[in-house]
């Protein structure tokens, strides 16, 4: 069988095996734990907090309001004391607004959380407890669940894909969430298929997850969702690359899936909209992979949003070696972390820990022209012109090489003979674009 893919990426070694095979362990809560539960984990405004110290807590309880459309509530990951409303350190150091909750042990719900069955709910009823429930995209972006699933009314909507790629080295969360909990995954496309009123629904795999192909496979009969085996290629599970890869439709250059009439979720995300809708639970843990040659143990492992990083790694047997860094989410997308410190949040895929002589100390050389950067792009846009263009300021230039283009996938960076940090000047010249335009 072909396998289907997009036009350009590169394939870095997986290395899924070491925790691949790995069960999901519940990462253990003890009384006393303290959770630092930050107001902003997803893309839009920030979470206002709606609780203050000294209040009493239960599992699942509203401790955020959303602040508009685009944002999502936040919920307590555990029952207990609100000792800190205040910023607190995140992943990439800055200090963010956080709740935090010192742990009573009873891990007791709120009694008030209600699912319903949604055969019997209008779709903007089954938006308003995908909204309610903080539920956000938990490939590693965060995007509200429920403002994806509101297109504008002129953009017909035709496919569902799900997003079973997982296409970043060392990654196994998804993969084992598809082997252990297909039920959950399929019952949330089905929810996700009513809201937009769609016919057509893929799951797409990549094809070193045969086990993943084959469970999801079965658990689809008979229900209208189909499975699609993709080539191993970095970065597949890119939203314009995934859907040009199943359905041969190109996202136009500036625009989002939508406009081809595609909405496109995480495995993850659909398994969280099942619990939401049928349970009421809001998104207070997920599936994170914590791996690295500087980890003891790799493992799968269901944490509380909030833990901090060090207690998933002390479960998982602490550091091996000598640590050279973390990365929350993959290697090639991921973001460093500046300690263990710091917590989990909605968007942690994966903490990876990296052995000190993996870290590249190499200073950045000069561009030899090879062209490899160019080859691999898979936006098909120039990173080594809009690279020179950013460091020099000249972010009209950049625009008008289509620097928006760019999905910070990585991989001109890493395929760089020249070790330049290619991405971070992408990165510059899209938040100076976009900054422009905010004004304009
Ligand atoms: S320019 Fe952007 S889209 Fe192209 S390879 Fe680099 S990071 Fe990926
Ligand atoms: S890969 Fe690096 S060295 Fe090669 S053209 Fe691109 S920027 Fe230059």
């Amino acid at each position: 069988m072909e396998l289907k893919t997009f036009r350009g990426g590169l394939h870095p070694p997986d290395n899924k095996k070491w925790s691949d095979k790995k069960a999901i362990e519940v990462c253990p809560l003890a009384e006393g734990d303290e959770l630092v539960i930050h107001l902003s984990q997803h893309i839009g405004a920030p979470a206002e907090a709606c609780v203050k110290k000294g209040d009493l807590v239960k599992k699942g309880q509203v401790i955020g309001t959303p602040k508009g459309f685009v944002s999502v509530p936040i919920h307590a990951s555990t029952s207990g004391e609100v000792i800190a409303v205040e910023p607190r350190i995140a992943s990439a150091g800055t200090m963010l607004p956080a709740v935090v909750i010192k742990a009573d042990g009873e891990d007791a719900w709120d009694e008030g959380l209600v699912g319903g069955d949604p055969d019997t709910m209008t779709p903007d009823e089954i938006k308003d407890k995908i909204k309610d429930a903080g539920i956000v995209g938990m490939g590693g972006a965060t995007f509200p669940t429920h403002v994806k699933l509101s297109p504008p009314e002129d953009k017909k909507i035709e496919y569902l894909i799900l997003n079973g790629v997982e296409c970043e080295p060392y990654l196994t969360a998804d993969d084992r969430l598809m082997l252990e909990d297909p039920e959950s995954i399929v019952e949330g496309i089905l929810i996700l298929k009513k809201v937009l009123g769609v016919d057509k629904a893929i799951i797409g795999i990549e094809a070193n997850k045969p086990d993943a192909i084959e469970t999801m496979t079965n658990a689809c009969a008979g229900k209208g969702v189909e499975v699609g085996a993709l080539k191993v290629q970095y970065p597949q599970g890119a939203e314009k690359q995934l859907i040009f890869a199943l359905t041969g439709r190109e996202v136009p250059s500036g625009g989002l899936p939508m406009d081809c009439g595609v909405v496109v979720q995480n495995v993850g995300t659909a398994a969280a909209v099942n619990d939401a809708v049928r349970k009421g639970i809001p998104l207070i843990e997920r599936i994170a992979t914590v791996s690295g040659a500087a980890i003891a143990e790799p493992k799968n492992l269901k944490i509380k949003i909030g833990q901090p990083l060090s207690k998933l790694v002390e479960f998982c047997g602490g550091i091996k070696g000598d640590l050279g860094k973390v990365i929350q989410g993959g290697p090639m997308m991921g973001m460093a972390a500046v300690s263990l410190d710091v917590p989990a949040t909605r968007g942690t895929s994966g903490v990876l820990l990296f052995a000190e002589d993996q870290v590249l100390k190499e200073p950045e050389g000069p561009c030899v022209r090879c062209g490899n950067c160019v080859r691999a792009c898979p936006a098909f846009i120039m990173p080594t012109e809009i690279a020179t263009m950013a460091r020099n300021s000249m972010f009209d230039e950049a625009e008008k090489l289509n620097a928006m283009d760019c999905i910070e996938c990585g991989c001109c960076t890493y395929i760089c003979p020249a070790r330049i940090p290619l991405i971070q000047s992408l990165r510059q010249a899209k938040g100076a674009i976009l900054a422009k335009r905010r004004k304009v």
